[in-house]
């Protein structure tokens, strides 16, 4: 059956080393990772809408370019004519990366500045993503829009995923930003949330405890990530754990948990069960830690036997 799946969040400008002093420009941020990847896998009847702000300077029409370009819908986008795109630098040091970021004054930081927009993006949408990250760059006022509208999807009966991806340095309080993850677990439906930043910020001694707190916020179906661990699954009342597929090299981990959450709900879109969704999006994150990036092309996959 048809339908919409909507990533809510920012995209930036990535600028990362070429040759010398030579950058290369690409695009990317964790709910854009989430949707680029749901658009490879989703059936093709499904639609695949970015929600996001940007604004109307060369670098923000070449970015709605490229996400055109691979087949996202980006007809809710806002543009707002004093703001542009962040930027983040990628730097490699001797094989170990490094990042810097301008982003504090990003157009995307006011993407629920008008409710109705937000408000018609996510009414058309069968299934709504966003994350902690999300939250993270919004005002509080803005987040509480944001909340606000997913409420309302999630008590229409629509399908809201959450992502915790928990990253202390975007918040400037520590207990304004565990209260704002519990409150935007508590407007979802669905978490995936990974379970290395469950244990350090919320103290969980297991993956059974990160299932049983998202639980007791009203979370019905839970897919907890865990590195080469594996996948534990809490749908339909029942717990199962799904294996890591093995990978010889480890090239690069950016988008590890992004390419599971776009190929994860892609699958179930298709009408996967939970447990053949996991395990396909498994394949899918093993082989995009294979290599650099974190946008792994189409075909870079299908050479692997990811179709
Ligand atoms: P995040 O990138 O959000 O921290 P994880 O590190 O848990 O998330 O990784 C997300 C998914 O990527 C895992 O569920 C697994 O499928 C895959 N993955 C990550 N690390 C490995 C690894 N070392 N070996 C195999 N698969 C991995």
């Amino acid at each position: 059956m048809a339908g919409t799946m909507l990533s809510i969040g920012e995209c930036m400008v990535e600028l990362m080393q070429a040759e010398g002093d030579m950058l290369r420009k690409g695009y990317a941020g964790d709910s854009f990772n989430t949707a680029y990847y749901a658009r490879l896998f989703a059936p093709t009847d499904w639609a695949v809408d970015y929600f996001t702000a940007v604004g109307t300077d060369a670098v923000s029409d070449e970015m709605l370019a490229f996400m055109e370009s691979t087949g996202i819908d980006t007809s809710h986008i806002a543009r707002i004519e004093s703001r542009m795109p962040g930027l983040y630098m990628i730097h490699l040091r001797e094989g170990e990366r490094s990042f810097s970021y301008w982003r504090s004054t990003s157009a995307a930081k006011l993407l629920a500045e008008d409710p109705n927009r937000l408000r018609t993006a996510i009414e058309a949408a069968d299934i709504a993503f966003f994350s902690g990250i999300t939250l993270a760059i919004l005002s509080p006022g803005a987040g509480e829009t944001l909340l606000s509208e997913l409420r309302r999807a999630k008590a229409s009966g629509r399908r809201v995923v959450f992502d915790p991806n928990i990253r202390p340095r975007l918040w400037d309080d520590a207990t304004r930003m565990l209260t704002t993850l519990e409150a935007g677990a508590r407007a979802a439906t669905m978490v995936l949330p990974s379970f290395d930043d469950e244990t350090m910020h919320f103290g969980d001694a297991s993956v059974g405890a990160t299932i049983d707190r998202y639980r007791a916020l009203g979370v019905e179906e839970i897919a907890v990530k865990d590195g080469g661990k594996g996948v534990t699954l809490q749908f339909e009342g029942e717990r199962l754990h799904v294996p890591a597929v093995p990978v010889s090299r480890i090239v690069d981990t950016t988008s590890a948990g992004d390419s599971f959450n776009g190929s994860f709900l892609a699958r179930l879109a298709a009408g996967d069960s939970p447990a053949d969704a996991a395990a396909f999006a498994a394949r899918v994150a093993a082989a995009v830690i294979g290599h650099h990036g974190a946008l792994v092309a189409r075909q870079t996959l299908a050479a692997e036997g990811i179709a």
